[in-house]
């Protein structure tokens, strides 16, 4: 079993927005409705998304890439460095996308570092209405260092 370290996911929290074409209206509504909650965190998310979710709601949101040019890389990338702590993505279950694998690295490395993630609208509701949103939470995730100078030692 690995050994792991407590992170902290602060009150305010940095919440990544991500939508397929085909759920693009699906989120913009969702954010619209809850504009109030999303307003006391940080947003960013993937180009066009975020694009969108600004021009509807005016809600502040940072765009990384459009997704197929990199964006849910980016956003992946965020969770490693510990700056993205939230992700809210209304995938689309019924078009394939040539990004697939991108979308598949992205729920990984959620995984990985325990954030939490939704894919859609029931699951964001939930998330988004848990008492945690107002609270710090703590969590465990890998201790990547000390897994780095394992490694290092028993692979020679
Ligand atoms: P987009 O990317 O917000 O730039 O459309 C989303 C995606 O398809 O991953």
């Amino acid at each position: 079993m690995a050994e792991t370290i407590t992170l902290t996911i602060k009150k305010q929290k940095n919440i990544a927005l991500i939508a397929h074409d085909g759920k693009k209206a699906e989120l913009i509504k969702w954010c619209k409705d809850n504009a109030d909650i999303l307003s006391k965190h940080f947003l960013c998310g993937t180009g066009t998304t975020a694009r969108m979710i600004t021009d509807a709601t005016g809600l502040p949101v940072r765009g990384y890439n459009s997704g197929p040019l990199g964006g849910d890389q980016q956003i992946g990338a965020k969770i490693v460095e510990g700056k993205v702590d939230f992700v809210i993505f209304f995938s689309d279950p019924l078009t394939a996308a040539p990004h697939d694998p991108d979308v598949k690295a992205l729920m990984r490395i959620a995984q990985v570092y325990d954030i939490p993630f939704a894919n859609n609208k029931a699951t964001a509701d939930f998330l988004l209405h848990s008492s945690y949103m107002d609270e710090e939470y703590d969590h465990d995730v890998i201790n990547f260092k000390q897994n780095i100078e394992h490694r290092a030692e028993t692979l020679k």
